[in-house]
């Protein structure tokens, strides 16, 4: 089977959103210390490595993580590539010419290069997604948008663009690695923990090539 794995490997060393508390797993029991069995422990915020963002993590009364209907995390969805630029915009969302009826939506940017040259290190200066391609992507009817670094929108922007985009039910996909993905077709196989009233959860993310599905030019 064809699964092309778009999830980050979590471990100590990876990239950190700035005053998070970071990522540890340590062993709680060790078999090497005469322990009966290995036993680690996990301690980190839900918005590390590859994660969904709810409509509660932006919005007061939004829903949570466990509430979101899984059939909008699974099903065809449409990989596109954007090169060289710092931003996403609505203009440039238009110019690529989308065939309508699109529901979920990845956008592989210089972000995906970012894993892996200097992977290891929290940058600021990654490409986002401005406020009017958010409102593009809730005109459009899509309900599931997903971008190549930890967050979806600039570092140092107003938290718009998660709002709007939260607001109208939205799921947001963040800490993709989509350097090997062609754009095109694929099926989206996203499962976030089922953490009862979070805002986010990491989830393990793949792609499957969908049998004579669209190849959009770079
Ligand atoms: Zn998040």
């Amino acid at each position: 089977m064809d699964i092309i794995d778009i999830s980050l490997p979590l471990d100590s060393g990876m990239p950190i959103w700035p005053g998070s508390s970071g990522f540890r797993l340590r062993k709680t029991l060790s078999l090497e210390a005469g322990d009966p069995c290995n036993v680690s422990q996990l301690d980190c915020d839900v918005h590390t490595g590859t994660h969904v963002d709810a409509p509660a993590h932006f919005i007061k009364s939004g829903i949570t993580i466990e509430k979101l209907p899984l059939e909008m995390m699974v099903g065809a969805a449409t990989v596109v590539y954007i090169q060289g630029a710092e931003s996403i915009t609505a203009a440039q969302l238009a110019s690529l010419s989308l065939p309508l009826g699109i529901k979920r939506l990845l956008f592989r940017t210089d972000n995906s290069e970012l894993w892996q040259n200097n992977g290891r290190r929290f940058t600021s200066d990654y490409v986002g997604l401005t406020c009017d391609a958010a409102e593009w992507i809730v005109n459009r009817g899509i309900q599931l948008v997903g971008i190549d670094y930890l967050s979806i929108q600039h570092y140092d922007d107003t938290p718009r663009t998660h709002e709007i985009l939260l607001g109208a039910q939205v799921i947001i996909l963040e800490g993709l690695n989509l350097a090997k993905v062609k754009p095109g077709e694929y099926e989206l196989i996203c499962l976030p923990l089922r953490l009862t009233g979070a805002e986010g959860a990491p989830a393990r993310v793949v792609l499957r090539r969908i049998p004579g599905g669209i190849e959009i030019n770079e």
